[in-house]
């Protein structure tokens, strides 16, 4: 799964710490249009109080019963960030609508930095109706989707936006892949919602993200999963973008491995950023011909290639190759529980294909260079 990480570790770090200082905050506010009207006032409090649970950690019932019940993360925001949004950035709420019955809260989460300009992580929305006549929160998600078209094809709830025709071959090719790749990992296949857009942001807009830090730049497909709620988002890669899929369906069965085994068979099986295995091995290849100091015998402590490619899925997904090449599906179920640590990860390449932690280096370019003739 991939999400949202703070990339400025300074950042991170000062926030861990001055969340204690922020702990209990009030909450600010922008220009509130009728605050003293009864449903502003009534929402004001609500969101308070729900933040207040949040950075508290105790239970609230500012959520709505629904949702509470459905979901394991009833707030899709939360995880959306690293550790979680509510890390201790102070909330300064910019507005306040009703429209009908339901009212948009739209908050930002930021600080003011030394020199005085704003650090903003993120402008979000969350979503307030009455429940039994009270106020309660909803995820913007769940109310934004009943704009969008939804399509059930097999296990899968395809919800994509007015402008899309959904291609149901693809549909109905990703469904096969799932009951086969379910068969292969001796699974049952499960229900889940699929979103697609032609852009990330678009999804981002579904789930009530105005805003994220580390928005913009080039426009790459992306996908995420939430393996808790089921839920996958793809943007710009259609309706067989196979690899989050993999994520929600066989992860949470195989929960005793690393982070390695598990993006690197996801990309083995669905290709990364909408490009395949080979695609990302032939740039990895060519990259490390030019780059001869880097050292793979410590691959696990490398991140990204550039804003393409990662380690983690390419080299990942050249050992996960090799090792449904040496020993079929049943060598590759072995390795899902081969252990979460990075040592068990170098222990289970010396275990699986027999190579020595400091021979990874020499090993992983020479396949490199072999696969990239492909
Ligand atoms: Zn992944």
């Amino acid at each position: 799964m991939n999400q949202v990480n703070i990339k400025n570790f300074r950042t991170f770090v000062i926030f861990l710490f001055l969340s204690t200082s922020v702990l209990g905050q009030k909450v600010t506010y922008n220009h509130i249009v009728n605050p003293n009207d009864q449903d502003t006032t009534e929402v004001m409090t609500l969101f308070e109080n729900y933040l207040s649970s949040k950075y508290k950690k105790i239970e609230n019932s500012s959520w709505n019963l629904e949702e509470l019940e459905k979901y394991e993360n009833y707030d899709f925001l939360e995880n959306e960030f690293q550790p979680s949004l509510y890390m201790g950035f102070p909330v300064h709420v910019l507005s306040i609508k009703f429209n009908k019955n339901i009212c948009e809260i739209k908050a930002q989460f930021s600080y003011c930095k030394d020199d005085g300009s704003p650090y903003i992580l993120a402008i979000v929305n969350y979503y307030a109706k009455k429940q039994n006549g009270i106020y309660k929160l909803y995820n913007a998600l769940n109310i934004n989707k009943l704009d969008w078209n939804c399509t059930t094809v097999g296990l899968i709830d395809f919800y994509y936006p007015k402008y899309h025709k959904l291609n149901f071959e693809k549909a109905y090719k990703l469904n096969d892949f799932i009951i086969q790749t379910c068969e292969k990992f001796k699974v049952k296949p499960k229900t889940f919602d699929y979103y697609l857009a032609d852009s990330y942001d678009e999804i981002q807009k579904l789930k009530g993200i105005d805003y994220y830090i580390g928005m913009g730049g080039k426009l790459y497909p992306k996908g995420v999963t939430d393996t808790v709620n089921n839920n996958v988002y793809c943007g710009g890669l259609g309706e067989y973008y196979l690899h989050e899929v993999f994520h929600v369906q066989i992860d949470q069965h195989y929960p005793n491995k690393h982070l390695w085994v598990s993006e690197g068979l996801a990309t083995l099986l669905g290709g990364s950023r909408g490009e395949n295995l080979n695609w990302h091995i032939k740039r990895t290849n060519s990259y490390l011909q030019d780059h001869p100091e880097i050292n793979l015998n410590n691959m696990l402590a490398l991140k990204n290639l550039d804003d393409q490619t990662t380690y983690h899925y390419v080299l990942g997904g050249l050992i996960a190759k090799k090792i449904l090449e040496k020993g079929g599906w049943n060598l590759v179920i072995e390795f899902m529980s081969s252990g979460k640590t990075d040592d068990d990860y170098y222990n289970a390449i010396q275990k699986y294909l027999g190579i020595k932690r400091l021979d990874i280096n020499n090993y992983l370019r020479k396949q490199l260079l072999i696969e990239s003739k492909y």
